[in-house]
């Protein structure tokens, strides 16, 4: 026998405002503990937040410690400060302003994360491009000063986008965009990287169980305490509220992260532009999808991937997930249609209101 009960623990809203509405940050994926038949009570968790890297970062322990909650902030709080777009001392920053001029050598934490967003790139033929850079500067969705540039404007930046005039260099760690203007942006992939050195940390400190999240990008370490799988909620793409959900995924020691358009958006005339863009238009990506769910053992692939498939869009993102190894998918696509990728079908409940396709 075995008694379900789901307490519904990590839906949090965070709001920022804007001139004239609210720009609404919402944790992407809720969790849900179940707890069944016990010997002895589950140890109490322990939850603590801070806002890095641009969103709200969760680190849920089921002990009390200061030490490891520091150390794991501390790591992430590191990689922000390497690879951030918008702070003029990063890595990220040298590297955008010796464009066209000169390479610039950074630390192997930067360099795994420019060459393995590289690979995005190719795998999806710069759908995902890390040179979004100076698009992403223009429309400025996440910055407190959004606006729709012009048409004009707009093609001039998409031709400052492209991967292929990267030069990196192994022997040198160092990092060369070739025309001036091209500007590097990782706010597709550097969460994910982030949760996993997150995970790297309280591994180390022999943690194994726990709850990672930044904004959206998860990581469950181990099973519960209890021993039961994590049971993370997939949010209802089309619920602003944030409360509702597609699906229940039952997960061990695993990755999950979604990518959505209701995270961060503006609205001028009416119009909702959001913050994944189309390097071919250079508009906000208009593809059939309403979110993309990735579930993997590498967070950094899974928030790459999950961001490439959003561009993308179902047929393409459907036929990537089954042919890459250790990468499963969930999708949700503007009908409220759910296809699960073969791997994750029998870790998947879904919801009152959606249809379910194989
Ligand atoms: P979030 O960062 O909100 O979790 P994503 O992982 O989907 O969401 O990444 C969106 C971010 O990726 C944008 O805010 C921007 O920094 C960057 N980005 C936008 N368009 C692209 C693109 N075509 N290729 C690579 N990165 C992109
Ligand atoms: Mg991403």
């Amino acid at each position: 026998m075995r008694g379900l009960s789901l307490s519904y623990l990590a839906v949090v809203n965070f709001f920022r405002s804007h001139k004239r509405h609210l720009l609404i940050l919402t944790v992407l994926v809720g969790l849900l503990v179940t707890s069944g038949c016990r010997e002895k009570p589950a140890p109490e968790p322990v939850t603590r937040t801070r806002i890095l890297m641009d969103t709200l970062v969760e680190v849920r322990l089921f002990e009390d410690n200061d030490k490891i909650m520091d150390a794991v902030f501390d790591r992430i709080s590191e990689i922000e400060s390497l690879m951030s777009r918008t702070l003029a001392s990063s890595e990220i920053s040298l590297i955008n302003h010796r464009a066209g001029d000169q390479p610039v050598s950074v630390s192997s934490d930067t360099f795994t994360v420019v060459t393995q967003a590289l690979e995005y790139a190719r795998l999806t033929k710069g759908a995902f491009d890390p040179t979004v850079g100076p698009l992403v500067e223009a429309w400025g969705i996440s910055s407190d000063h959004p606006r729709v540039p012009s048409e004009e404007e707009l093609s001039h930046l998409i031709s400052l986008i492209d991967y292929q005039r990267i030069e990196t260099d192994e022997q040198t760690q160092s990092v060369f965009l070739q025309e001036r203007d091209m500007a590097i942006d990782l706010g597709g992939i550097a969460k994910g990287y982030a949760a996993d050195e997150a995970v790297k940390v309280l591994r180390a400190q022999g943690i194994d169980s726990a709850y990672v999240n930044l904004g959206g990008n998860v990581w469950v370490v181990g099973a519960k305490p209890d021993g039961s799988p994590w049971r993370i909620g997939v949010r209802n793409p089309f619920d602003e509220s944030g409360a509702t959900f597609v699906g229940v995924l039952s997960l061990v020691d695993t990755s999950v992260v979604t990518s959505g358009t209701y995270e961060r958006y503006f609205i001028s005339d009416g119009v909702k532009y959001h913050h994944i863009l189309d390097p071919k238009t250079g508009y906000p990506a208009e593809g059939n999808l309403a979110s993309v769910t990735i579930v993997s053992q590498n967070s950094m692939a899974a928030d790459g991937l999950s961001t490439s498939i959003f561009i993308l869009g179902k047929e393409q993102g459907q036929a990537l997930v089954e042919t890459l190894p250790g990468i499963e998918a969930v999708l949700v696509d503007n009908d409220s249609k759910v296809w699960v990728s073969s791997g994750l079908r029998d870790r998947f409940e879904v919801m009152e209101g959606f249809t379910l396709e194989h």
